[in-house]
């Protein structure tokens, strides 16, 4: 485990509201009542396997916590902070603008973007907004045209677009996401978490720069060849988050969790938290869970930060930037 700490890491797929620990929704105005129930069902999705469903009701506590401007402004610099003091040395963040009694989507946006702004003297930070599938083209598309206004004037944090909320409900509004690629944002998309063929074909053929979890593709977790072939001839990296598929029942153990046909066939993919409050994990963790369950040398844990910067949605130059400081790092530890 102490490699896994040690090793400079990056973290492309982590969800903000999913991502406030304990102790930050403690340090918020969180009513003890809330509190009680997030730690109860925190506890039960660490010890039992949980269906996706169960582990969606934990975002409404979290959510709660954060709104208002300040609430979020704080929640987020926790956040940054404890992936900073894991070694995590560029984050991608992902959040769906909210619209509170308080606060307008575009003063949550701005509240965000401030804290990753001041947090930019010890880790790299980009933006990726998200739209949540449950939710009507019309309310998507308010939000889409928000999220477009914001990253004109945040081109440099704001980087991405991404699809994301409850599998079992909602729709893929494609349209929207070729706007949104048109305007130059970087497109993310949660693909194929449940069984859905159809989407995962339209969404495959779609070509986002990435897709979230992507278990339901291969034939061996209940995708198909048809699907397989797509993806593999594809070359879009897969964000695989293995304590959170774990928890929420849709892979049955670490051992069997679907990077295992990535690593097989050598495709691209990297290893994420997705939500580390909810699942009570760290980037660091979760490369343990890889290395002990997937047969994978030590090597891996350095290799890994460089491909998955490769993947990253910053600019070349900041990717450069990090890849010579990963370089240097392995150099100087090999061995
Ligand atoms: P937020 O967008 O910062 O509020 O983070 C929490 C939200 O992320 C949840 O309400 C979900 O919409 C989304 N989310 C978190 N984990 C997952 C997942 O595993 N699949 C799909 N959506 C997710």
């Amino acid at each position: 485990f102490e490699l896994c700490k040690k090793v400079p890491k990056v973290e492309l797929h982590a969800h903000l509201n999913g991502s406030l620990s304990e102790k930050t929704l403690t340090t918020l105005d969180v009513p003890q009542h809330l509190l009680e129930g997030y730690q109860i069902i925190n506890n039960l999705a660490v010890t039992t396997p949980e269906k996706l469903n169960e582990c969606f009701k934990l975002f409404k506590i979290a959510h709660d916590a954060t709104a208002s401007v300040n609430s979020i402004y704080v929640a987020t610099k926790h956040v940054i902070e404890e992936f900073y003091k894991d070694n995590v040395i560029y984050l991608e963040l992902r959040t769906t603008p909210r619209q509170e009694s308080n606060m307008t989507k575009e003063e949550y946006i701005a509240a965000v973007v401030r804290a990753i702004e001041e947090s930019k003297d010890f880790i790299t930070v980009k933006l990726i907004l998200s739209i949540d599938r449950r939710h009507s083209m019309e309310v998507s598309k308010n939000a889409l045209n928000i999220i477009l206004e914001m990253h004109e004037m945040y081109p440099d944090i704001i980087k991405g677009i991404d699809l994301c909320g409850d599998p079992s409900q909602g729709t893929f509004h494609e349209n929207l996401f070729i706007e949104a690629r048109n305007s130059g944002l970087k497109i993310t998309l949660h693909c194929g978490e449940i069984k859905n063929d159809q989407e995962v074909l339209q969404m495959l053929k779609f070509k986002p720069d990435r897709i979230g979890h992507g278990t339901c593709i291969h034939p061996n977790y209940e995708g198909s060849d048809e699907l397989w072939k797509l993806y593999k001839s594809s070359s879009i990296p897969t964000e695989c988050c293995l304590t959170s598929n774990v928890l929420c029942g849709t892979t049955s153990t670490y051992s069997k969790h679907h990077t295992r046909e990535w690593l097989q066939d050598e495709l691209p993919f990297c290893i994420n938290t997705d939500d580390k409050g909810v699942f009570n994990t760290s980037a660091s963790e979760e490369l343990l869970h890889a290395i002990e369950n997937l047969n994978l040398p030590k090597t891996f844990l350095i290799d890994h930060s460089l491909s998955a910067i490769e993947y990253a949605f910053a600019s070349e130059k900041e990717k450069m930037k990090i890849k010579e400081f990963l370089m240097d790092w392995k150099k100087q530890n090999q061995g």
